[in-house]
């Protein structure tokens, strides 16, 4: 929809560029959310297009996405037959409730940024241990993990005038088994429960548990707990609170789903490995 609103739209090419911060003010990256609602507040738009940022750039140690990395580009990805975990990302970005044209414009970073419990770049991110790098507004930057960046449905630790720049994700993370579930009360609807386990060489088993709950909720186990002692951690660390409501499923059923995905997630884990 047209933002009528809007009276100037600025493309900073570097970060000595980018405007001093107003509340009228907002970033734009893709845009499929801020031009999918009025945003009666804003009369400024700042376009991160001209930032110029590589999208994908793979070095020894990790693979680091920048905020304005497509989906359509990380779904692209050509990754190494040893990182295991590489069909995670093909899965995450077809978790999208959205259509090819939101896909070829929606970026990674705006999807952290939006928050929503439904935000597979988050699952993505958060269960591969991504961290964020945020250009702080008065200056320098600050490294916040995934899981703890997305604090509630549409909350994060951004302040305003914050800038998403990047998730790094480190190799090992990529290179551990993983185990993905996803379930839509709809057959291509926004996602009520999406989980990803791993399993990494010394018998670590990681649950990013998001979709259900209102921000990415982690457990870690040194070794695969038995079913019945993985089903008591998530009864207790993910207290009913922390199950997230509205018109894509109730939180009863999230949990339902939850406790049942992470069955799935285990067996797949302590069964025999993929060929
Ligand atoms: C049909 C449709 C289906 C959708 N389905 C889903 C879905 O299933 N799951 C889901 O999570 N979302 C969904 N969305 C919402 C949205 O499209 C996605 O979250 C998308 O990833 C947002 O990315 P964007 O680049 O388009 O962000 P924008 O629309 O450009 O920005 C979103 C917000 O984030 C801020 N922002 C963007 N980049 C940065 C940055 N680098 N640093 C700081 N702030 C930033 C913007 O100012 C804005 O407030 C859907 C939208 C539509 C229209």
């Amino acid at each position: 929809m047209d933002l009528n609103t809007i009276t100037a739209v600025a493309h900073p090419q570097t970060r000595a560029e980018l405007p001093v911060w107003t509340s009228s003010d907002a970033w734009l990256a893709g845009g499929t959310w801020l031009f999918s609602e009025p945003q009666a507040h804003l009369t400024r738009l700042i376009d991160l297009t001209d930032l110029k940022w590589p999208a994908l750039t793979i070095t020894e140690t990790h693979l680091t996405i920048a905020a304005t990395c497509t989906v359509a580009q990380l779904d692209g990805l050509a990754c190494p037959p040893d990182w295991l975990a590489a069909p995670l990302i093909n899965q995450c970005c077809r978790a999208f409730l959205a259509s090819f044209k939101i896909w070829k414009t929606a970026t990674v970073g705006g999807n952290l940024c939006m928050s929503l419990p439904a935000g597979p770049m988050i699952s993505l991110t958060s269960a591969l241990d991504g961290v964020c790098t945020i250009w702080k507004a008065g200056g320098g930057e600050q490294k916040i993990p995934v899981a703890g960046f997305v604090t509630g449905n549409q909350k994060n630790r951004l302040t305003p005038g914050d800038l998403l720049r990047q998730i790094d994700i480190p190799i090992a993370a990529l290179k551990r088994r993983s185990a993905f579930r996803q379930i839509s009360l709809a057959p291509v609807g926004r996602s009520a429960a999406l989980l990803i386990g791993s399993l990494d060489a010394g018998g670590t088993m990681s649950l990013t548990v998001t979709a259900s709950t209102v921000r990415p909720i982690q457990l870690s186990f040194p070794r695969p707990p038995d079913p019945g002692a993985l089903r008591d951690a998530i009864v207790q660390q993910i207290t009913d609170d922390l199950y997230h409501t509205d018109i894509h499923g109730k939180p009863l059923w999230r949990k339902h789903m939850t406790l049942r995905l992470a069955e799935e997630i285990h067996s797949e884990l302590t069964g025999p490995a993929r060929p």
